[in-house]
């Protein structure tokens, strides 16, 4: 928790999460479920799908985990061929279920649901308006504008409304609407958080489409990989019949360019965020991870006995440096998944006792040898500080700490959670005082045109790397 997204959150902040919708599918609630399972690493705070039977629509969300917000009773309540779903990721203060997703509403046109992934920059401004206007607020969420928006709107259509509704909000999103018998589905014009369309073949051979924020949660449904919904698209799934919608359908499938496409899509998805066997932006994640292991090789030659992956995140970039640079690849550190509370207070202590609960390194490979050590970032240096003393406890002789991306000195305004700059240890500190702080022998960063290098040639925003904002939001600079 940081407080710059608390402060975030209280002025309508949303952070990064996981989306989903599905249209024309047999048990669209449990694909919904299942896909968002496979998309937990992305938002674990709350869990929620809106699901429609062409008559109302059906809402279930909790806090807390996929596995534990629903169960097979809650899942059957959510009846219908579509749906939507959410994961949701805070680090904030609100902990509130009235801000986990989807957000449910009942306007003139009928009701409707919004899953959002990303964050809107002028979101406070926006929410001031319509509240001066008489609109009453159920969330601390964005994403509740957009509802407004719409509700107030007196076009015939929903689809004309959302259009309407995102001429008004800047930022970055992928966002689904669920209206009785349509699901419509649409990214920002800088494509900055990802958003790709699947087609599943039913069990009554109808064809169904998925709509997901990473491709991993096709695979786990059996759904095939269509395309990326392209920057500032919109696209309109519909065709159920609302007498019948039960029963299924040839889905029907429009796309509105929106907004005229600057593609700008979110490079820390490669280094960081996404799973590495999910495809973003038309890419393999851990392809391109491997790629910035190999760049870090080229521009970093250091003679060691061995390279260590951070697990899991440093994992495919090691894999790389490993495979470029001839080094022996090693599993040194070894990752607990079912980490829990150490039930004591915050301290320098407790720090130290989460990340040894997590990681743990295999000192009979590491005693007495040099390593090289291969992690995805460093935002305030803390977990590396960490790692680097237990690497050291467990005798490694040198350490040399290799990052698979530039240093991180801006924060992100795109829905990404990073601290203010003033706790981005490298915005403030020299390369030489973060490797002393930090403890290792050795430190070094990709350079920005190893990282392009390793994404391809599209331009991608990069701004927590290099401070250059895609547009004006930096008016909201913390
Ligand atoms: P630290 O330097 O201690 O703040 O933590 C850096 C580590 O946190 C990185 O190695 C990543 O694995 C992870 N990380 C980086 N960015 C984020 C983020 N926005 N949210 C959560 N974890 C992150
Ligand atoms: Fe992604 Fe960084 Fe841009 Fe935020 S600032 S969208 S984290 S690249």
């Amino acid at each position: 928790m940081n407080s710059c997204s608390r402060e975030r959150l209280d002025s309508g902040w949303n952070e990064k999460c996981a989306i989903v919708g599905t249209y024309n599918v047999e048990k669209s609630a449990l694909m919904s479920y299942y896909a968002l399972f496979a998309m937990q690493h992305r938002g674990q705070e709350a869990s929620g799908i809106s699901s429609s039977d062409g008559v109302r629509l059906y809402t279930h969300k909790s806090n807390g985990l996929v596995t534990k917000v629903f169960d097979e009773k809650k899942l059957q309540s959510l009846v219908g061929r579509l749906s939507i779903g959410h994961n949701r990721y805070s680090t904030a203060g609100k902990d509130s279920v009235d801000d986990a997703q989807p957000l449910f509403a009942r306007y003139n046109l009928g009701e409707i649901a919004i899953a959002h992934n990303g964050n809107l920059t002028n979101a406070k401004e926006i929410r001031e308006k319509l509240i001066h206007q008489g609109a009453i607020f159920q969330s601390h969420i964005d994403t509740e504008n957009l509802i407004h928006l719409i509700a107030q709107n007196k076009k015939p259509s929903l689809r004309e409304r959302i259009v309407d509704a995102l001429q008004v909000v800047d930022g970055a999103y992928g966002l689904l609407f669920l209206s009785r018998t349509k699901l419509i589905a649409t990214r920002d014009r800088y494509g900055l958080r990802p958003l790709s369309i699947g087609k599943i073949i039913n069990q009554d051979g109808s064809v169904g489409y998925i709509v997901a924020s990473e491709s991993c949660a096709f695979d786990l449904i059996g759904a095939e990989y269509v395309r990326e919904i392209q920057p500032g698209e919109m696209v309109i799934f519909e065709g159920l019949n609302p007498q019948n919608s039960l029963q299924p359908c040839i889905p029907k499938i429009s796309t509105i360019q929106v907004f005229k496409p600057n593609p700008h899509p979110c490079v820390f998805e490669y280094v960081y965020f996404a799973r590495p066997d999910s495809k973003v932006f038309s890419k393999n994640v851990y392809e391109v991870r491997k790629n910035l292991g190999r760049e870090l090789a080229r521009e970093h030659k250091i003679k060691a006995d061995m390279v260590i992956p951070v697990p899991d995140s440093g994992v495919a970039a090691a894999l790389g440096y490993s495979k470029e640079s001839g080094i022996d690849f090693e599993l040194g550190i070894i990752r607990n998944h079912y980490v829990g509370r150490t039930f004591i207070e915050p301290t320098q202590e407790a720090r130290e006792l989460k990340v040894r609960l997590k990681l743990n390194p295999i000192s009979d490979l590491i005693l007495g040898k040099d390593i090289i050590v291969i992690d995805d970032s460093i935002v305030r240096g803390t977990t590396s500080r960490q790692i680097v003393k237990i690497l050291r406890q467990a005798g490694a002789a040198k350490i040399h700490l290799l990052i698979s991306s530039p240093q991180t000195i801006s924060p992100c305004f795109y829905g990404v959670d990073t601290p203010e700059t003033k706790d981005l240890i490298c915005a403030n500190y020299p390369l030489e005082s973060v490797r002393d702080f930090i403890g290792a022998d050795t430190l070094g960063f990709l350079s920005l045109e190893a990282l392009s290098r390793s994404v391809g040639s599209q331009a991608y925003c990069q701004a927590c790397f290099d401070g250059k904002y895609i547009d004006d939001f930096t008016k909201t600079k913390k």
